[in-house]
C-alpha cells in the first residue's frame, strides 16, 4: 500500500507492506547518494530490526554507517543532538546524503531535526518501529528535542523523502507500547470518522494481538487520515491539522503531572484525555452521553486509562489546568480545546472557560 503526502515540492510517499524492511535495499535505494546512508536507532531495536534493514541494504551493496543511541525520551535532548549531529560531520555527511530514522518517535522527531540543520538541511527517511510512530509522529513533519521548559519546544517543521512502514516491526514492541499507539489510532475515529471509530470496536482483540489483516488496515486508514490532513494544514495555520491534539491538551496536564515519565505513557495520556474531552463535551451539552460512554468503554476494553485514577493522577482539577496554561498552543492568553458534538465530529473550541474545566475535573473523579 502506497499513500502521498501531498505538500507541492515537499511531497512524499509512504509504503506499508509487512516485511518492507526485508526489502528496504530496493525500496530505499533511489535516497542513497553516492551508494550509502546514515542509520540512526536506538539500542533496543538492534537485536531486531537493526540487523533486517542493514542485511538488506548490504545486499543491495548500499553502504551504512550507524549510530546507535539509548532508548527513552530524554534521548530527545540538546545532548544527543549535539552528538548526532558531530557524528553525522565527523562521517562526511553532504547535503544530498540521506539519514534513516529506525525507531520510534522518539528516534524520529531527533533525526528529522538534525536533518533539518546540519549543512542547512539534508534528507531523511522515516523508518517507524512502534505503533505510535506509524501511525502518528512518522508522518507531518513534526521534529523536536525537549528543553528544560517543557517537551517539543525546540524543533522544526522539516519533511522526510519517505517513510517506509513494516507492521511486522510491532511483533517485538512491547504490548504496553501497542496499546498506548492504539490510542492514536482510535483519535482518528473520533476526529472525523465515526465508521472507522465502529471498525476499531469490532477489531480492537485482534489488532492488540497482532493480527495481520487488522494491523494494515489500522495503520493504513490512520496513516491516510494524517496525510490528508497534513496536506491540508501542514504547518498547523488553519486549524485543520490543530485536531489531531484531540485529547492532547487534557493528556498533557496528566504527563505533566506524572512527570512526562514511565509512570503514564504518551498513548496512555491520550486515551485518558480524548475520554475526558468527550465526557466534558456532554457535561457542556455538545455532546450526548452515550457518545462519551462509548468512548470510555472502547479505550478501557483496550486496557487503556480513562480517568484520572486509573491515569495514576490525583491532582486537583485547578492543578491540573494550571499545567495546560503551558500548553505550546495558547493563543493570546486563550488555550484552545477540542471538543466534541460526538463520534467523528470534533471541532476546536477557543473559548472554553478554563474553570469550568477545572470543576469538570474534580467532579469527574466522583
Ligand atoms: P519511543 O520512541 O520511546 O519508543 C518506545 C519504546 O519502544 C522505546 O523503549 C524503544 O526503544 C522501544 N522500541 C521501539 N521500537 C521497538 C520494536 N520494534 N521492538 C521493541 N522495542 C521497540 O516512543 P514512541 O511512543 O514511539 O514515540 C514517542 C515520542 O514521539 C514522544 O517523544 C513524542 O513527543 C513523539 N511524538 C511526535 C509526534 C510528531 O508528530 N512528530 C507525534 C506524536 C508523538
Ligand atoms: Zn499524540
Amino acid at each position: 500500500m502506497t499513500i502521498r503526502v501531498a505538500l507541492g515540492e515537499r511531497s512524499y510517499d509512504i509504503s506499508i507492506e509487512n516485511g518492507a524492511l526485508d526489502r528496504a535495499g530496493e525500496l530505499l535505494a533511489p535516497y542513497a547518494a553516492r551508494g550509502r546512508f546514515i542509520v540512526v536507532t536506538d539500542r533496543n531495536i538492534v537485536p531486531n530490526q537493526l540487523y533486517r534493514l542493514e542485511s538488506s541494504l548490504t545486499a543491495a551493496g548500499i553502504a551504512c554507517a550507524v549510530e546507535v543511541l539509548p532508548p527513552g525520551e530524554s534521548t530527545k535532548s540538546w545532548a544527543m543532538l549535539e552528538k548526532l549531529t558531530d557524528a553525522m560531520l565527523a562521517y562526511g555527511v553532504e547535503r544530498n546524503d540521506t539519514l534513516i530514522a529506525l525507531g520510534g518517535g522518539v528516534i524520529g522527531d531527533l533525526v528529522g531535526f538534525a536533518a533539518s540543520i546540519v549543512k542547512r538541511g539534508c534528507r531523511f527517511v522515516q523508518v517507524p518501529t512502534t505503533l505510535l510512530s506509524q501511525v502518528d509522529s512518522s508522518v507531518g513533519g513534526k521534529t523536536a528535542i525537549n528543553s528544560r521548559a517543557g517537551k517539543n519546544l525546540i524543533g522544526a517543521f522539516y519533511q522526510p523523502v519517505h517513510v517506509l512502514i513494516d507492521p511486522t516491526t510491532l511483533d517485538t514492541l512491547p504490548i504496553r507500547e501497542v496499546r498506548a499507539g492504539y490510542a492514536e489510532v482510535v483519535k482518528y475515529g473520533l476526529i472525523d470518522d465515526p465508521a472507522f471509530f465502529a471498525w476499531c470496536e469490532t477489531n480492537v482483540r485482534q489488532l492488540l494481538g497482532g493480527a495481520s489483516e487488522a494491523r494494515l488496515e489500522a495503520i493504513g486508514k490512520s496513516v491516510a487520515a494524517k496525510a490528508r490532513i497534513v496536506g491540508e494544514d501542514e504547518r498547523e495555520t488553519s486549524g485543520r491539522r490543530a485536531l489531531l491534539n484531540l485529547g492532547h491538551t487534557f493528556g498533557h496536564a496528566l504527563e505533566a503531572e506524572t512527570g512526562f515519565s514511565d509512570r503514564l505513557l504518551h498513548g496512555e495520556a491520550v486515551a485518558a484525555g480524548m475520554a475526558l474531552a468527550f465526557r466534558f463535551s456532554a457535561a457542556q451539552g455538545l455532546c450526548s452521553a452515550d457518545d462519551a460512554r462509548r468512548v470510555t468503554d472502547h479505550l478501557a476494553a483496550a486496557g487503556l486509562p480513562t480517568t484520572l485514577d486509573a491515569a495514576g493522577v490525583d491532582a486537583r482539577g485547578d492543578a491540573l489546568v494550571a499545567h495546560m496554561l503551558h500548553d505550546k498552543k495558547m493563543e493570546g492568553g486563550r488555550l484552545p480545546f477540542l471538543l466534541a458534538r460526538g463520534i467523528g465530529q470534533t471541532f476546536l473550541d477557543k473559548q472554553v472557560d478554563l474553570a469550568a474545566v477545572a470543576r469538570f475535573l474534580d467532579a469527574d473523579r466522583g
